[in-house]
């Protein structure tokens, strides 16, 4: 699933830190408590001893009504003791971050929110997502597209617009699944806006999603070679094998000759290991086949689902 295994032992780890380091506040809160009130000491001794006592009347099968008693009265002891002293009377009640899974991260076997919500912090840090507003479904409104413009299909911009969003949710719903989507079309037709969309809610669902610019895919293929074991080299691998991939502004880069093979290597790569991916591009499947080869808007064409954004510039409207 979406963490390595070295990335789950992390998280694991700062769960036995927190556990270690409450440990070690309970400690300190106790020897101050036995240094302020020294008497307190024995009459904790006191208190375990009656608990023995009392675990072994039961066990006989007596009554345990009056250690019962007894371990009240010591308690009340106690109580008064820490307020005397002016201790509140849950001082030694540490409190644990989380409380529903007493800082352990699972509960019962399971996950606990706290664990997931750390670890989708994590999914987002390595998305590169960070410096973008992360959007979801919820954030996408089909209201800013018109219904009177209308492409070469008969659909209208918002007829698009809305088959684009159902099927991203159908997917997101489905995930993992293998389908790709090619989101094509005009500048400002809230592209990207989806696509962004798409990757925060697979990333809400727990599996590792990256979203890259173009530019910036072909940038890391080259800076990649001097930061291998560096954030440029971990990000380049993450494009290879996280669970979705949003490659954006496909055409935007500056192409050189090796571009076309270098975008056909990730996208193969890709399909052949059954993991997904979002295009965005300005450009339609004949000018990608154009700047990037035939082979490259063949697998476009043959693997991916098409989406045609068309209509006003949202930045302006919306
Ligand atoms: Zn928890």
């Amino acid at each position: 699933m979406a963490l390595s295994n070295s990335q789950f032992n992390d998280l694991m780890k700062r769960y036995d830190e927190r556990q270690i380091e409450r440990e070690r506040e309970l400690d300190a809160r106790q020897k101050r408590l036995y240094d302020v009130i020294p008497s307190l000491r024995s009459l904790d001794d006191a208190i375990r001893d009656a608990y023995i006592n009392m675990a072994r009347v039961e066990l006989k099968g007596g009554d345990v009504a009056s250690v019962k008693n007894e371990i009240s009265s010591l308690e009340a002891k106690k109580v008064s003791l820490f307020k005397e002293n002016g201790f509140p009377e849950n001082y030694l009640d540490v409190p644990y971050t989380c409380n529903d899974c007493k800082d352990k991260g699972i509960v019962e076997g399971v996950k606990c929110h706290c664990f997931i919500k750390a670890s989708n912090a994590l999914l987002f840090h390595q998305s590169n997502m960070e410096k973008r507003l992360q959007k979801t479904f919820s954030d996408f409104s089909i209201d800013c597209y018109e219904e009177t413009k209308t492409d070469i299909t008969g659909r209208t911009s918002r007829q698009s617009a809305e088959a684009a969003l159902n099927a991203a949710k159908r997917f997101v719903e489905s995930f993992p699944d293998k389908s790709n989507f090619f989101i094509f079309g005009d500048t400002g037709t809230g592209k990207t806006h989806l696509a962004c969309c798409i990757a925060t809610e697979i990333i809400n669902k727990g599996y590792s999603a990256v979203f890259v610019k173009t530019p910036e895919f072909i940038d890391l293929c080259y800076q990649r070679f001097n930061d291998k074991t560096g954030e440029k080299g971990a990000m380049y691998e993450r494009l290879f094998d996280c669970e979705l991939l949003v490659l954006d502004d496909l055409g935007a880069d500056y192409s050189t000759r090796n571009t076309p093979s270098l975008v056909l290597t990730l996208i193969d790569e890709r399909l052949n290991s059954g993991l997904s991916t979002v295009i965005t591009s300005n450009l339609d499947i004949s000018q990608i086949r154009d700047i990037y080869s035939e082979r490259v808007s063949s697998r476009i064409i043959g693997d991916y689902k098409n989406f045609h954004f068309f209509g006003s510039d949202h930045r302006i409207k919306c």
